[in-house]
């Protein structure tokens, strides 16, 4: 194999050809490929980690680009779905690397599946309700993972690793009631924060994908607005319920049906009950008597009188314009009923 392209990684003697041989064969997944999503799966990909996954359930918007690095104003104009519009840019940077694309929103009921043939799981997801689950998953699949999040000017991140670390529930011994928090289209976030917490991500991921006796072993937390760089060293909680009691409940709630309010505007997630595959072009003729519908392999988007959604093809669906949960139900109920 031809490793000149990573020469300056080789040379770098805590790499080395041999470590950078271990990044070729390693296999990773990214759960969300927002702000800190991209810059971790671009920095994965340059650096040659040989399999990448990357996971999420939204397409591209213009207000993503002040900080989701690899989306351009044409994704935003084609609403390409974020994980196919990261795969296709990554692939003109590094051919030799296997990317897979995944439009899914993670749940109970998917989250084993997508991380059972991966080395080391990638948090770039945006509430800590998923950031739990990856935990469990993880724990349950002894899996390592990285935990990182940013908000405002400030960010956070810790490696985890079963056996050698203590977990996100011993973190955060209790988890916070959904909407209570501030979240980043409620308190902002600077493009800064976000691209060093997932460049220091990504670059533990390497450590921990080539064996390095430097990983890290603390809660690391900047505040960069504020100029504030703390190490923090997190306790093993003994009665943690994911790291020492191995309860994953979580993980063995039945997903059903469910509906989530999206970070950033007033759109709402309303995914089916059972697991579906729908024929998009179908629904594309069904729908355009009542209204004006585009659609590709990946999405339908639809928008008539004050109803507007975008359609992906396991039935979920994203409904714009609604203030609340029930609306988008009553939405999705009339226009698709699945
Ligand atoms: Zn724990």
């Amino acid at each position: 194999m031809n490793l000149q392209r990573y020469s300056r990684q080789t040379v770098f003697d805590e790499i080395g050809e041999a470590g950078q041989e271990r990044l070729l064969r390693s296999r990773v997944a990214v759960i969300g490929v927002g702000a800190i999503g991209t810059v971790i799966a671009n920095n994965l990909c340059r650096a040659g980690v040989g399999f990448v996954r990357l996971i999420d359930r939204d397409y591209v918007e213009l207000g993503n680009l002040q900080r989701q690095v690899l989306y351009t104003e044409e994704d935003a104009r084609q609403r390409v779905p974020k994980a196919v519009a990261a795969c296709e840019h990554l692939r003109e940077v590094n051919s030799e690397i296997e990317l897979e694309p995944v439009i899914t929103d993670v749940n109970s009921s998917n989250i084993e599946a997508l991380i059972s043939d991966i080395d080391l799981v990638l948090d770039g997801s945006d509430n800590l309700e998923a950031r739990y689950l990856i935990n469990e998953a993880c724990f349950k699949e002894n899996r390592p993972w990285i935990y990182a999040g940013a908000i405002v000017g400030a960010g956070m991140t810790m490696n985890i690793i079963p056996g050698e670390t203590p977990c996100l529930r011993c973190l955060f011994s209790h988890s916070l009631p959904s909407g209570t928090g501030p979240t980043c289209s409620t308190a902002g976030v600077v493009n800064g924060i976000t691209g060093v917490i997932a460049s220091i991500a990504s670059t533990e991921a390497l450590k921990i994908l080539i064996g390095s006796s430097d990983v890290r072993k603390t809660l690391l937390a900047i505040d960069i607005w504020s100029n504030l760089f703390d190490e923090i060293t997190i306790e093993q909680n003994r009665d943690c319920p994911v790291c020492a009691h191995h309860e994953y409940k979580l993980l063995g709630r039945l997903s059903g049906s469910y509906t989530t309010s999206l970070c950033g505007r007033d759109s709402v997630q309303v995914v089916p009950g059972s697991k579906t595959t729908i024929d998009i072009e179908r629904f594309a003729q069904r729908l355009k008597g009542i209204g004006t519908v585009r659609y590709s392999r990946f999405m339908l988007q639809f928008s008539g009188g004050e109803v507007e959604f975008s359609l992906f093809p396991d039935g979920r669906a994203i409904i714009d314009k609604v203030k609340d949960e029930s609306a988008a139900r009553s939405i999705y109920s009339e226009y698709i009923g699945l």
